[in-house]
C-alpha cells in the first residue's frame, strides 16, 4: 500500500524508539511512523526487544541488519512478534505534528524568507532542543546549495522535491548527516511543504545561500 521510498536509517529508529532523539527530530520520525507501516513496525520491535537491551550492545555501528541481530541476540524467551497494526492513510489531523500547529497545514502562518521559500517555526523544546520547522517552497524553485553542520531529519507532507539522492514524495524521509550536501527542488504543480527538524545551522555553499541565511534564522 505504500509509496514511500525513503526512510529513516535504522539507528535512527532504534534512537526514536529508546528514547534518545531530541523533541524535534522525535516529532518528524512519528510524523513518518504515522504514514509508514513498516518503520512503525520496526519501532514497535525495538521497543519490544527494549532499551536497556540496546544500551547494553555493544558499540558497533548500526547497520541494516542491526534489527535483525538485536532480535536475534535477545532472550528467546522474549515475544517479539507483533501485530500489524494499520499505520499507513491517517488523516493529517491524526499526525503526531498536529499537537504543534493550531489548525490544519492550510492553517499555517508563513514568513517568507526568499522568493518561493516561507518557514514556519515551531516551538519543540523538549529536553534536548532542536529546530523545528516546516518549509514551502513554490514549485520549480531551488533551495540555495547547503550542507549541514549536524543531522537533519526532513518528511514531506505535500508535493514533492527532488535532490541528489533522489525524488522525495509525501511520507518520505531524508535522514542527512553532518557534512552531507543538497540542492533540493520543489517539483510538480503544488507547493512543496516539508517539516523538517535540524541539529545545528545549516551551511550554505552558495552566496545567496549566505545572504538568505540570516532572514531563515537558523
Ligand atoms: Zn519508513
Amino acid at each position: 500500500m505504500s509509496n514511500i521510498r525513503h526512510h529513516p536509517k535504522t539507528e535512527t529508529l532504534a534512537a526514536f524508539a529508546a528514547g534518545r532523539l531530541d523533541e524535534a527530530r522525535a516529532v518528524v520520525i512519528a510524523t513518518h511512523a504515522a504514514i509508514c507501516t513498516e518503520c512503525a513496525q520496526a519501532i514497535e520491535e525495538f521497543e519490544t526487544v527494549g532499551g536497556a537491551f540496546l544500551e547494553d550492545a555493544e558499540p558497533v555501528a548500526l547497520r541494516d541488519d542491526a534489527l535483525e541481530n538485536v532480535l536475534r541476540r535477545a532472550d528467546p524467551g522474549v515475544n517479539v512478534v507483533t501485530p500489524q497494526k494499520p499505520a499507513g492513510d491517517l488523516p493529517e489531523t491524526r499526525l503526531p505534528l498536529s499537537a504543534y500547529l493550531e489548525g490544519s497545514i492550510d492553517d499555517v502562518a508563513w514568513r517568507a524568507v526568499a522568493p518561493g521559500l516561507s518557514q514556519s517555526v515551531l516551538k519543540a523544546e523538549g529536553y534536548r532542543p532542536g529546530v523545528l520547522r516546516l518549509l514551502k517552497i513554490a514549485p520549480g524553485v531551488r533551495m540555495p546549495r547547503h550542507s549541514h553542520k549536524g543531522e537533519e531529519l526532513t518528511v514531506i507532507l505535500r508535493g514533492a522535491y527532488k535532490d541528489e539522492i533522489g525524488d522525495f514524495a509525501v511520507g518520505d524521509l531524508a535522514d542527512l548527516d553532518a557534512g552531507d550536501t543538497h540542492t533540493p527542488e520543489a517539483i510538480g504543480d503544488e507547493p512543496c511543504i516539508c517539516l523538517i527538524a535540524a541539529a545545528a545551522p545549516l551551511r550554505f555553499k552558495t552566496v545567496l545561500g549566505r545572504i538568505v541565511q540570516p532572514f531563515i534564522g537558523l
